[in-house]
């Protein structure tokens, strides 16, 4: 595969991202927080491109700006492709903005081919995927598919400033979310960096998303006793820590054994644990974990909860102290990508000779919101050494290239069998 017998510019797509890049907290590249100033310089530049592209641009009630442009016959609905433009803290140059940038460089393509869609196309980029300091992720894509709710704009941010304002702020309109609904969208897809090894070490050109991971998160907290840690014998001792840490390797043990059992992905992790009070001659007296449990298939949630539940009372007996929480905090489903789009991306693959895989998301993306409402799929592209959320994050040009092309293949793919079917449906 050589960049010359692509059917778009990768130049001009790099060019995308790589002025996005500049638009970053000077102090802590690449940092582009939604609802900053920042990041509505970078929507500024993303919206002056959408319009040099020949886009409509708009922005909708739920805070996502929207290129458009019109097919032949807008009654057939929408072809989408889209992400996020934002970035978490010290984030990187192409979580999210590859998406983007892909969409808005399929347009550019499709005008210099000559080539006018029968469906009209959208390029999206989705308000604050990331978690912001709202505590909610997805908030665009959620508010599109109608699952922002009133609960969620009354999140607040720590200066006290609660979403529904700052949707506002960005130009969106709380008052109005069923507004930013849709019912016209017929496929939608997105582009992102795999933020994992996979292709890498494979050394594959794209990978076709087959499910995106169900994320669930559970809190526990283990009640004992601070006391002193030269006075309290071995014996009488109320260590909190003791149970949190037997946790934390049933966690693991748990986790390893089922995603032994295959074929469904599944991964858990203690990302949080608190220890109070945290003083090197105090025995702890209170701990506090999250466990973050991702995976395809619900079924090894459940079993999988059911196992932390047990070993989790288990260890708080052992250790003499109190299991007083075992909360689920958010438990969000795992989502199939849609089999005629996949069949598409893999189509287009073939046809540019690139070499591919199926793989699925360990990572959350709009996409998994997006698929309540239509047709979703994504393409992954290689990210380098599988770093993401951090600096160093790195895609090749090419590689980026390679997969935008993927998706404009199968836009124009979609374009031609989604009107066969409309017309075969009418007929
Ligand atoms: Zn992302």
């Amino acid at each position: 595969m050589t960049k010359s017998n692509l059917p778009l510019d990768a130049d001009r797509l790099w060019d995308d991202v790589m002025a996005l890049a500049e638009i970053t907290d000077p102090t802590r590249p690449y940092t582009r927080r939604s609802f900053t100033a920042l990041f509505l310089e970078g929507r500024a530049l993303l919206a002056r491109r959408f319009s040099e592209a020949g886009l409509t641009t708009r922005l909708d009630a739920a805070g996502n700006l929207i290129g458009r442009i019109e097919g032949r016959n807008p009654a057939l609905g929408v072809i989408a492709i889209g992400s996020h433009s934002d970035t978490v803290p010290s984030g990187g140059r192409f979580d999210g903005i590859a998406g983007v940038a892909t969409g808005l460089e399929i347009v550019r393509a499709l005008r210099d081919s000559g080539i006018r869609l029968d469906h009209t196309l959208e390029v999206i980029d989705f308000l604050a995927e990331e978690p912001s300091e709202y505590g909610l992720s997805c908030v665009g894509s959620r508010g599109m598919t109608g699952s922002l709710d009133d609960k969620m704009l009354d999140l607040t941010e720590p200066g006290g400033e609660a979403l529904r304002e700052a949707l506002r702020r960005v130009g969106g309109d709380p008052t109005r979310l069923g507004k930013a609904r849709r019912d016209d969208i017929r496929a939608f897809l997105e582009l992102h960096i795999e933020q994992g090894v996979v292709l890498e070490s494979c050394s594959l050109d794209v990978g076709i998303v087959t499910s995106i991971v169900g994320i669930r998160r559970i809190e526990l907290v283990f009640q004992g006793e601070a006391d002193h840690a030269g006075t309290t014998p071995m014996a009488l001792r109320h260590d909190a820590l003791v149970a949190a840490a037997g946790t934390v390797s049933s966690v693991r043990r748990a986790a390893e054994q089922l995603a032994a059992e295959g074929p469904s992905y599944f991964v858990a992790t203690v990302g949080v644990l608190t220890v109070h009070p945290s003083a090197s001659n105090i025995v702890p007296g209170r701990c506090r974990l999250i466990v973050d449990i991702r995976t395809t298939d619900p079924d090894l949630t459940r079993r999988f909860v059911e196992i932390l539940d047990r070993e989790s009372v288990a260890h708080s007996l052992a250790a003499q102290v109190t299991r007083t929480s075992f909360a689920t905090l958010s438990d969000g489903p795992p989502v199939a990508c849609d089999e005629n789009l996949r069949s598409k991306l893999r189509q287009g693959a073939n046809e540019l000779g690139l070499k591919q895989m199926d793989l699925p998301s360990g990572a959350g993306h709009d996409a998994a919101f997006m698929s309540r409402i239509a047709p979703s799929a994504m393409v992954f592209v290689p990210c380098r050494a599988g770093k993401s959320h951090a600096p160093e994050e790195w895609a090749d040009r090419d590689a980026l290239a390679a997969g935008a092309a993927v998706i404009y293949q199968a836009v124009k793919d979609l374009d031609q069998s989604l009107t066969r079917n409309v017309q075969q449906g009418a007929a």
